[in-house]
């Protein structure tokens, strides 16, 4: 599978969102990276596409807001397409996650994709082992529902990735919550 990639060590994103109850459970910050191969019609953020915007992250300065908000449960990762920088992303999380924080990331890849990337790719590999959520797939026009929390279109999955993980199902069939996170039945 072809993938576009930031070839620099340094996150690129396009900016931050302090407190955010629209990309996951929760009050959030959101990290939106730059950059995006999928080029989905009627994306919502297309200033976020080009590889060569946006900005160097300033890792410290994102966690020292993290830190200084209390009312921040989870960070989000979206995009963009955060797995095209899973590898510079890969320390972010770790400091999400050595906060107590729950981590979630939005891909325009599906988890069966981003699996298949996981065995050459050890970002990819990492963020799939140390992120609690996915929203995965492509935005599609003609599926868009607007009724629909923290999702664009019907396709796009709410997946567990934690409880995929503890039931051993990595790389196989994931775990799904419905719209209000509780596992389907
Ligand atoms: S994956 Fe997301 S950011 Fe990328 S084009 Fe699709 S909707 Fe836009």
């Amino acid at each position: 599978m072809q993938k576009e990639i930031n070839e620099t060590k340094k996150l690129k994103i396009a900016g931050v969102i302090d407190e955010s109850i629209v990309d996951g459970p929760g009050i959030r910050y959101v990290v939106f990276v730059q950059g995006c191969p999928h080029r989905c019609e009627g994306c919502h953020n297309p200033q976020t596409h080009d590889f060569e915007g946006g900005a160097e992250a300033d890792i410290e300065k994102i966690l020292a807001e993290i830190d200084a908000d209390p009312m921040i449960s989870g960070v989000t990762f979206s995009g963009g397409e955060p797995f095209c920088q899973a590898q510079q992303l890969c320390e972010l999380a770790d400091q999400v996650k050595l906060r107590k924080k729950n981590l979630m990331i939005y891909s325009g890849y599906t988890y069966e994709q981003l699996t298949e990337m996981a065995k050459e790719d050890a970002g990819v590999k990492y963020l799939l082992e140390t992120a609690d959520r996915l929203i995965d797939g492509p935005f599609i026009l003609a599926e868009r529902d607007l009724e629909l929390s923290f999702r664009g279109s019907r396709n796009q999955r709410y997946i567990d990735l934690a409880a995929t993980r503890a039931a051993g199902k990595t790389g196989g069939e994931p775990i799904l919550v419905d719209e209000s996170w509780q596992i389907r039945k």
